[in-house]
């Protein structure tokens, strides 16, 4: 099966990574004097826009005036065109004088909130720094002994300081599958959510399974409904902290649905009441975020009908 594929929010990254580059001693060093250096600026989950809603991007002048968290600047890479380099830093959200600085600049923004509003080059960096910083934050120690790790380059992975242990960022695949049976489509929604808030079924892959099992397994766990073929439509990746989502469609060969304790309420739905949710028109059901991996599933459907 071939599908339609809409333009997949926070893909699209510009940035040449410069592979090479990072494996010539002093080379990224360099790259962080260079006065024409960007540099994308975070804090947790947020990142620096300016008043305008666009990235807030500053240059190495700043850096001495800003209090920066572990890793210091994480290299993103050049643009292709330019050379320009660009890097990422984290401020340090409890130092005042780092808060008053940004807030000269413009306004921190948490990332989900700036998923509509960002171009989408800039939205894929935004997504890459976000889940490289995460990492970070949370692998400061090596899982093999315990002792503090440090970053070294460009900050694409951590080093053990006592046992050399290399740790490299993260990537978790979680399956969103879209399951079809005939003309109806079956969503979920999660005890969590906004009344009328749907959504396709997903969870992540566990160890020993392929996609199309997790798949299959998710399903029936979820909902108690039995999936046969599986079919790949696209992937997204999905910095909440470091996930990619593998967009699936799944033809179910039962109906009865069974839920678990996962989802609150299942149901089969028709393609017109899917039509009114994705126009933000159905009297009992909310629109789906378009930009999110359910609503590109729900789109390429409709498209197919
Ligand atoms: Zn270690």
């Amino acid at each position: 099966m071939r599908f339609n594929i809409p333009d997949i929010s926070l893909t699209g990254d510009p940035l040449d990574r410069c592979d090479a580059l990072r494996k010539q001693p002093g080379a990224i060093e360099k790259l962080k004097e260079n006065p024409q250096t960007l540099y994308l600026v975070l804090q947790a989950n947020e990142i620096l826009l300016n008043e305008d809603g666009k990235l807030a991007l500053v240059n190495s002048a700043i850096l001495p005036e800003l209090e920066l968290q572990d890793p210091g600047p994480v290299f993103l890479g050049v643009e292709p065109d330019t050379r320009r380099p660009w890097f990422a830093i984290m401020s340090d959200p409890d130092h005042a004088p780092s808060n008053e600085l940004l807030q000269s600049i413009g306004q921190l923004a948490d990332l989900r909130y700036a998923l509509s509003a960002l171009p989408r080059e800039d939205l894929a960096l935004c997504g890459r720094a976000v889940s490289l910083m995460s990492w970070h934050r949370t692998h400061r120690f090596c899982a093999g002994c315990g002792e503090p790790t440090r970053t070294i380059g460009g900050a694409e992975k951590r080093v053990c300081e006592a046992c050399e242990r290399e740790h490299f960022p993260r990537v978790d695949p979680a399956v969103i599958m879209m399951v079809t049976h005939q003309d109806t489509c079956l969503l979920g929604r999660n005890p969590s959510w906004p009344e009328g808030r749907f959504s396709t079924l997903a969870g992540f892959v566990e160890p020993g399974e392929s996609i199309e099992e997790a798949c299959r397994r998710e399903v029936m766990e979820e909902a108690g409904i039995e999936v046969s073929k599986v079919s790949y439509a696209f992937s997204q990746p999905w910095p909440f902290p470091h996930s990619i989502m593998i967009g699936l469609f799944a033809e179910a060969l039962t109906t009865d649905i069974e839920l678990e304790d996962e989802l609150e309420e299942a149901h089969w739905f028709t393609r017109t009441e899917i039509k009114d949710m994705l126009a933000g028109k159905h009297p009992k059901y909310l629109q789906p975020f378009a930009d999110a991996a359910s609503g590109v599933l729900l789109r390429i459907w409709m498209e197919e009908d």
